[in-house]
């Protein structure tokens, strides 16, 4: 039976750099990480559309969701993980216009190299395809059942297991279980920062189509946020950074209707129209060169009529019916885990000594920009330092 002083449950984007920064700290503790996946950060090879988005110049818990806005404040605002000088993964960080903060080469896949380096550095056990399906407690130690039929006995456990979107990199939820068996509560789970579905009768057309645009998603009169940025058409609604950004507004909502603003900050679209009119413009043709040729097709026929000002004003506020969204298996967080009621400033278990959690299993989850990997990583140099004071 092997023994470690720390077992961690997950190598993505928190277990790495919780035992990167274990084995920085204290040199000496004995260390596992366990991952159900055959690579350890499979996720976050795969983050930012392969750049690796792994923070944000803006930073603020306002940004954030879930329980306990003033513990993800002291975390997520004073860790120093992402620091640009002396980050976690010792390379240059640089930030796009939007505030988003990338590695300078940008390749996701290199900060898992980075940390893995890390990890064989240190002689950090590990042990890939395997799965974590049981943990006890007992006289103060932790049993670890695995997958392969074998055992491991630890000191401190860190749960580090994600959530339940994409299930391809072995999150599929059922790992919430582990917190359970201790008395832990699981807050309701949905998918966030996804696609969403919607009715699709006037916009058949605009598949692949990507605009700029304001969008806002409005349920019974009241406006549940309102985004800058891509909307992209699809088959089966909307997809595109603004979708993402206004997606985790709308769990649990119901007759949400998103409103789209194409060519925001433009005012004298109707006059515009006016004129194409005395040129002899055939309808068909009102908007073009205002707007792609398709979308503005798509809004005269919608219009039915060749008054501009009703043109200009569906230009403004073109609405589609929301019906769903494309689910965990496209999301790219969770929103929703483990009850942060029962989980101490310290991110310990109040219901059993020396278990601690990090990153997507907990409830908070974070907007598009770098959120949820900064959650990721702060959230385990906070558990790592804590877990490194007691071994002292
Ligand atoms: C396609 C995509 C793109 C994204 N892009 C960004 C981005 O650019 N910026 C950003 O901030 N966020 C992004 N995210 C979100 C971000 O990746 C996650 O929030 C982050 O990876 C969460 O880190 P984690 O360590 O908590 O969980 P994960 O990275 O999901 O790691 C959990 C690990 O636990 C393992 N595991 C689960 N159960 C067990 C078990 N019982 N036993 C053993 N191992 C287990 C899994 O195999 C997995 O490797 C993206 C997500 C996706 C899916």
């Amino acid at each position: 039976m092997e023994k470690f002083d720390i077992a961690i449950i997950g190598g993505g984007a928190a277990g790495l750099s919780c035992a990167s920064r274990l084995s920085e700290l204290n040199k000496k503790a004995k260390i596992t990480v366990i991952d159900a996946c055959d690579r350890l950060g499979k996720k976050l090879a795969a983050t930012g559309n392969g750049q690796g988005n792994v923070t944000n110049v803006n930073m603020s818990s306002d940004k954030y969701f879930g329980g306990n806005k003033k513990l993800v404040e002291n975390i997520t605002c004073s860790q120093t993980a992402l620091s640009t000088e002396k980050n976690l993964f010792k390379c240059i960080l640089i930030a796009d216009e939007q505030g988003r903060v990338y590695p300078g080469g940008k390749q996701a896949s290199a900060l898992c190299d980075s940390l893995i380096g890390d990890l064989k550095r240190a002689n950090i056990n590990v042990k890939l395809s395997t799965k974590v399906i049981d943990v006890k407690s007992e006289n103060g130690r932790f049993t670890l059942s695995l997958s392969n039929d074998s055992c491991v006995y630890a000191n401190y456990v860190v749960l580090c297991v994600g959530g339940k979107a994409q299930k391809q990199f072995k999150t599929d939820g059922t790992s919430y279980a582990l917190a359970e068996k201790f008395g832990h509560k699981i807050t309701p789970l949905y998918p966030s920062l996804v696609q969403l579905k919607t009715e699709t009768k006037h916009i058949k057309t605009l598949k692949g189509i990507r605009v700029d645009c304001v969008l806002s998603a409005i349920s019974n009169g009241k406006i549940l946020a309102k985004k800058r940025g891509d909307l992209i058409f699809t088959d089966y609604g909307v997809s595109g950074n603004a979708v993402f950004a206004i997606s985790p507004y709308l769990v649990d909502k119901q007759n949400v209707i998103l409103s789209i603003e194409f060519l925001p900050n433009v005012e004298n679209i109707a006059e515009d129209i006016r004129r194409k009119k005395a040129l002899g413009y055939d309808n068909s043709e009102l908007l073009s060169g205002t707007l792609h040729n398709q979308v503005g097709r798509a809004i005269i026929k919608r219009a039915n009529t060749s008054d501009e000002l009703v043109i200009a004003a569906l230009l403004k506020n073109f609405t589609l019916p929301v019906v769903g969204s494309l689910g965990f298996d496209y999301a790219q967080v969770t929103k929703g885990g483990v009850d942060m009621k029962d989980v101490s400033e310290e991110l310990e278990s109040k219901l059993c000594k020396n278990l601690f959690f990090a990153g997507e299993v907990l409830d908070v989850d974070g907007e598009c920009g770098g959120y949820n990997l900064h959650w990721a990583f702060t959230s385990a140099y906070t558990v790592a330092e804590v877990i490194s004071k007691r071994l002292k």
